[in-house]
């Protein structure tokens, strides 16, 4: 957990370089944030630079409202949706966006999915899938703001994935844990067969994890 300001830009430049090792984002796309706790001021990634070689004096601190506080970049065109999802949950202090090919894939064959696993039953029963706006809108940025409440995480239609968290590390694990699940199902899926967690065990685990 971050609880410093130098604390908090550390975890964006570790999360952009998680993200980019796993395969979830080109050098240039998607971007993530983070604040201190209850912070009306967050720090996010700058806009167009290839992510996983940003440093420390790359990030730019912005306000609820987008003005640039501190840095001298562009703050990421994401910066709408990253501070909609701060204003709407004050349980969230990190935000990261990935363009996760095997996740966005399945949405856009319109294959949801379902409890194959243990962390796919507790964590993906409903990704809510955000419909297709221009990156970087206003829009985009209402749409998921409508439904970000009650989840870890969000498909965006025919562009990518957000993870959120109480803190950056529970953000990109709920990206890393949605990518491998939809693999899992990619690779069911063609071999022509997907076996689900039979329903009386699922209500086990949602009597164990109480969800
Ligand atoms: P930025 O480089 O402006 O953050 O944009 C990347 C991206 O993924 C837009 O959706
Ligand atoms: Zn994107």
């Amino acid at each position: 957990m971050a609880f410093t300001e130098e604390e908090v830009k550390s975890e964006v430049i570790w999360a952009m370089k998680a993200l980019y090792n796993k395969g979830l984002m080109t050098g240039v796309g998607g971007n993530a944030s983070a604040r201190l706790p209850n912070s009306e001021e967050i720090w996010i990634t700058p806009s167009g630079l290839y992510k996983p070689r940003l440093t420390e004096e790359d990030l730019v601190k912005i306000d609820l409202e987008g003005n640039v506080i501190e840095g001298v970049l562009k703050p990421s065109m994401e910066w709408h949706f990253h501070t909609e999802i701060y204003k709407r949950r004050s349980d969230v202090n990190a935000v990261v966006h990935a363009h996760s090919p095997y996740s966005t894939g399945l949405a856009i064959a319109g294959v949801e999915i379902r409890p194959i696993t243990l962390e796919a039953a507790l964590m993906l029963a409903k990704v809510p899938v955000v419909p297709f706006k221009y990156p970087g809108t206003k829009e985009l940025a209402e749409e998921v703001g409508e439904r970000i409440m009650g989840t870890r995480l969000l498909i965006l239609q025919n562009h990518g994935v957000i993870g959120v968290g109480y803190e950056m590390i529970e953000a990109v694990t709920a990206v890393e844990i949605l990518e491998e699940v939809s693999m899992m199902t990619f690779i069911a899926k063609m071999m022509g067969r997907l076996i689900e967690i039979p329903p009386e065990e699922i209500e086990v685990i949602k009597k164990l994890y109480r969800i």
